[in-house]
């Protein structure tokens, strides 16, 4: 499956020069692009430069606020700057851009070309667009671009925050991966053998390149970047996001809203899943420890969560947003005594398997110490949260899908 790829993909010192060639190769010579003021001193201008050079129609909108947000607001700007010729979008920025873009091109029935400023996520390839609705982050369904065409020296250039928290981004592929191989063997998850190997040689890579990553070489920026290309197209290959996003993603998501909600300014998506990694990492660690006599133990004492009781607790952590939050959740809260038997006694007789799975994590001690050499954060303080926001998000994150992690697992071994 090879659905909703681009056409080609570069990273190289050409980007500009690719970008021009294959606009004029396709015939599409009416130009729509989309910039802020930091992506447009980066690499907007010299793109602008060259598609007029060309002698191509180029139309435009370089947002001049602080925070670009991927809301009504801006799609409206965007709208309101467009005029009634058929244009191909060309979007110059990292995740906010690249998803107003993603979103107003899909809605338009026109495509879009991205080019990307930092290696930040790994959302480029991705067919959903997170936008800010009434204040809460929903994913809409868009499309992904039909090219993609980076340029190193900008990618490298990008501040370290920005390349650190792609870096962050990739690492929590170990526990997304250790989590969706929890979820195949635990909860009867969909899953794909391949995909997951794909996603984990992409993150290992990364690692192994961490000091280059740390000084922004170009062939480390190249791995990184590319790294998160193919993050993104085990996504699109396997239909969703699983392979991708795990229970750091979740504590990501988690902190994410609360910040909304709460009028604070946006922490970068990658830092914040680096520093939900370490904690998960922890998990694993504690899992890791644990002998089969002891998970026994555990299992034995553990009791069925009373429904009335994690009800409650939703709505404490999600407020507003506990209503949906609980009906995705309906497979938990639902199960039964003999259901939640039946788990007990399948995470007992698979616990070699699942120690295999955490085996693959690295411990947590590692995780902060490979974000801390990439130049990123690895604790929450170092993000502007708090202690009790990390805890928080550790209790009440894995409420906000439907899939199997290593704190469901926590949850029924009562290891919290
Ligand atoms: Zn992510």
């Amino acid at each position: 499956m090879t659905q909703g790829r681009p056409l080609v993909v570069t990273v190289d010192d050409q980007a500009v020069t690719h970008l021009v060639d294959f606009c004029r190769e396709q015939g599409r010579t009416r130009l729509f692009m989309i910039a802020d003021q930091n992506t447009y001193a980066a690499q907007g201008r010299a793109v602008e430069a060259a598609l007029t050079a060309a002698g191509f129609d180029l139309k435009q909108i370089v947002f001049t606020n602080d925070e670009v947000i991927a809301d009504g607001e801006h799609v409206f700007a965007v709208m309101r700057a467009l005029d009634t010729v058929e244009r191909t979008f060309v979007a110059v920025g990292s995740g906010t851009i690249t998803d107003i873009t993603r979103f107003v091109s899909h809605r338009t029935r026109s495509v879009f070309i991205s080019v990307p400023t930092a290696p930040s996520v790994d959302g480029f390839t991705s067919t959903g667009a997170p936008m800010i609705i009434a204040g809460v982050k929903k994913t809409v369904y868009a499309h992904a671009p039909i090219a993609i065409f980076a340029d190193i020296g900008t990618l490298t250039a990008a501040p370290q925050a920005m390349i650190a928290a792609g870096f962050g981004d990739m690492l929590g592929k170990y526990t997304s991966i250790a989590d969706w191989r929890l979820g195949q063997l635990l909860w009867d998850e969909p899953y794909d053998e391949v995909i997951a190997r794909r996603t984990l040689t992409a993150v290992q890579l990364c690692a192994d390149n961490v000091q280059g990553v740390g000084h922004a070489t170009p062939d480390a920026i190249r791995i990184l970047f590319d790294a998160l290309v193919e993050s993104g197209y085990c996504m699109l290959d396997f239909g969703q996001s699983r392979p991708a996003s795990g229970a750091e993603h979740h504590m990501s998501h988690f902190w994410e809203m609360k910040l909304l909600h709460e009028g604070r300014p946006a922490i970068l998506h990658g830092a914040k899943v680096g520093v939900a990694t370490v904690v998960v990492a922890g998990q694993y660690d504690s899992v890791r420890a644990l002998s089969r006599a002891q998970a026994a133990d555990l299992l034995e004492a553990s009791v069925l969560p009373d429904r009335a009781a994690e009800l409650a607790v939703i709505d404490v952590a999600y407020g507003s947003e506990a209503g949906e939050v609980s009906r995705d959740q309906g497979r938990f809260l639902d199960l039964t005594p003999a259901a939640h038997d039946q788990l007990k006694r399948r995470i007992l007789d698979h616990w070699d398997e699942i120690q295999a799975i955490a085996a693959q994590v690295p411990p947590a001690k590692e995780v902060a110490r490979l974000l801390q050499t990439a130049g990123g954060p690895a604790t929450v303080g170092e993000i502007g949260l708090s202690a009790e926001e990390q805890a928080l998000a550790f209790a009440n994150g894995h409420y906000l899908r439907d899939r199997f992690t290593v704190r469901k697992l926590a949850r029924v071994l009562g290891i919290d």
